[in-house]
């Protein structure tokens, strides 16, 4: 029998893929091939075709010039992206791009870079960059560690609810010890590093969420990464 098939769309490689984000990727790639499943990758970037077949959906962070770069394409997109959404697909944006997937970004001088509002969030840039390791707690997933590195101040609206509490690091703005932003299947967060080779559980989520949707069904037995643990408690005992 051949292999479940899992379409991996990484959203403007091109544009959208600072400090080591492009490792996300290869996660979840490979974190989905141990489990048995043939990973059909995307790179899409902009004037792309969209595939049809979607299954989870990953995008880095960025200057404000790349972000300017994918605006117009983004926001023409946004309709497809707050379905996809709804309807489930579990989704990972980091930083620049959880920016645009909130209101908007206003930049530290002044330009505003809209987005596409899947996320009830607005962006402020501010005058000092927040930078370095970080550390938050998650009731969902436990312990999460990455590193930040961004001027823009991100606030959630609404009832939108955070990723996690920050127990070392700055987090969506420097005030309110929030980090990221949850939706649906939805986890954006500032988070570098690369988020998921740090954060396995975080990577199973979206792995799992997945091959549910598409498939139906998902075995959950841990991977059994004997490293893993040991990186991320390495990891998250670095000074900031
Ligand atoms: N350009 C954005 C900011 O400075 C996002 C940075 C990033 O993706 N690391 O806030």
């Amino acid at each position: 029998m051949d292999a479940p098939v899992i379409d991996l769309l990484q959203l403007y490689p091109r544009d959208m893929n600072i400090y080591g984000d492009w490792g996300n990727v290869l996660v979840l790639r490979k974190r989905l091939q141990l489990r048995g499943y043939d990973v059909r990758l995307h790179e899409y970037n902009p004037g792309d075709t969209f595939p049809d077949q979607v299954d989870l959906i990953v995008g880095g962070g960025g200057q404000d010039s790349g972000q300017n770069k994918i605006q117009a394409d983004l926001l023409q997109l946004g309709g497809r992206l707050r379905e996809l959404a709804d309807d489930g697909v579990p989704m990972l944006a980091i930083c620049g791009l959880y920016q645009l997937f909130g209101n908007f970004f206003k930049t530290h001088t002044g330009e505003v870079i809209k987005g596409i509002g899947l996320l009830d969030v607005d962006t402020v840039g501010g005058p000092k960059r927040l930078i370095g390791n970080t550390v938050l707690e998650s009731e969902e997933f436990g312990t999460v560690i990455g590193y930040e590195n961004h001027s823009g101040q991100t606030y959630l609206k609404g009832g939108t609810q955070p990723l996690g509490t920050v127990t070392k690091g700055e987090g969506n703005n420097g005030h309110d010890s929030t980090e990221g932003a949850r939706y649906r299947n939805v986890v954006a967060s500032y988070l570098h590093g690369s988020l998921l080779p740090k954060n396995p559980a975080v990577a199973d989520f979206l792995v799992r969420h997945a091959a549910l949707r598409r498939h139906g069904s998902f075995d959950d037995a841990p991977l059994q990464i004997p490293f893993e643990e040991q990186a991320r408690q390495d990891a998250a005992a670095r000074p900031r």
